[in-house]
């Protein structure tokens, strides 16, 4: 005899499949390749590369990141090594794949072995890269990255005439690309922007006949003298908006979908949650959601944040706890969620942006914070 299926409900006939998981991250690959396209219209006739650290922002790079090969990219940043190694398999060889935090010491052979390419980030690692291209006797890629004003990564100005100079007549590394980056691209007007060009402008002079790489997602909307040869987006791939505080320009990337784990009335001054931080002002009725902080919904949204249902607006009431958020429905008829129900968190009508703000932080940070207890399906 066959098992049954859960039979269908109206979460199954949208297209979620409940298998008794509690929290849904619906993930729409086609609105990936949307976006990289968007991006890459914006750019041309520079190139456009992805980012897909931390797990392509938490969303799973090795599904996302063969999407955006399909969809033309064949440039992939990643911030460490291992997350490189991870992604060699799923992507043919003639993907590039960048290790931005560049070469530990120790790394060289692994990296040559491998065809991952790393970013040198100083004159130690560049010397380090061509003794492996020497010793390898054959031509190794590399990046080469130069900080112009941010005093992270990257060979500092007072190195970069020695820097250029060595470059110079070797033939044991292909520099495919002059690398910086950007501090204050999502800040429209800032005045970092234009002083990061113009020393940008200065290094093209300096390292002539190498391509540019520069451009993060904020710096593609900064405008064209930004671009270089290769764009390097991560945040706008995945719907968010490249200038803080702004609606995004991008196609929602990333759906959330909670199940409702309780619902009650609560009389007026019942306590609400962890320290009685909410105190219900009437009789109120509550729903109990089966996602918190260990789900990336960060505590600072406690008494703050809200989650919709049909559009209707639920607010959190009290603090956000480690597996679960409660919502007041007073709104909603009586009746409407019922344990099971799904509540939207992310979705048509609340993006990444609208999290994070109401959490006070940034749409990087609740994206790669959302852990791995979701049933995820992609689509
Ligand atoms: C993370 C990162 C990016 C991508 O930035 P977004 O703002 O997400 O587009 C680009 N370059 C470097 C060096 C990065 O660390």
């Amino acid at each position: 005899m066959e098992m049954g299926r859960v039979a269908s409900s109206p979460e199954t006939e949208a297209g979620i499949l409940n298998e008794g998981a509690t929290g849904y991250l619906t993930i729409n690959l086609l609105a990936l390749a949307r976006n990289y396209a968007k991006l890459c219209a914006l750019v041309a006739p520079a190139q456009t590369a992805a980012v897909v650290k931390a797990d392509a922002y938490g969303l799973g790079a090795l599904r996302l990141a063969p999407t955006l090969y399909k969809a033309g990219c064949r440039h992939f940043f990643v911030a460490q090594f291992d997350e490189a190694v991870k992604l060699r398999p799923v992507l043919a060889a003639d993907a590039k794949i960048f290790v931005l935090n560049g070469l530990q010491p120790g790394n060289e052979e692994a990296c040559a072995a491998r065809e991952i390419i790393p970013i040198l980030n100083s004159l130690e690692q560049w010397r380090r890269w061509l003794a492996t291209a020497k010793r390898w006797k054959r031509t190794l890629p590399a990046v080469v990255q130069l900080d112009t004003g941010m005093s992270r990564p990257g060979v500092p100005p007072e190195e970069r005439s020695a820097l250029a100079s060595e470059l110079a007549g070797q033939g044991n590394i292909e520099i495919l690309f002059i690398m910086s980056h950007l501090a204050s691209a999502d800040e429209f007007g800032s005045d970092q922007n234009d002083d990061q060009l113009a020393e940008m402008k200065r290094i093209s002079e300096e390292f002539a006949g190498l391509d540019i790489c520069f451009a993060n997602s904020g710096g593609i909307f900064l405008g064209k003298p930004y671009h270089g040869a290769l764009a390097r987006p991560g945040i706008a791939l995945y719907g968010g908006g490249p200038m803080a505080g702004e609606p995004s320009p991008m196609e929602a990337v990333v759906r959330m979908d909670v199940a409702v784990v309780q619902t009650r009335t609560v009389p007026a001054g019942a306590k609400i949650g962890y320290g009685g931080a909410h105190i219900a002002d009437k009789e109120t009725r509550v729903a109990t959601i089966a996602a918190g902080y260990a789900d990336g919904l960060p505590r600072s949204l406690s008494g703050r944040g809200a989650v919709y249902y049909k559009g209707t607006r639920l607010p959190i009431v009290g603090r956000v706890s480690m597996d679960s958020i409660t919502l007041d429905i007073t709104a909603l008829p009586k009746g409407t969620l019922t344990l099971g129900s799904l509540v939207e968190v992310l979705g048509p009508h609340q993006t990444i942006e609208d999290v994070a703000r109401d959490a006070g932080t940034i749409s990087y940070e609740i994206l790669t914070n959302l852990g791995d207890r979701y049933h995820r399906q992609y689509r």
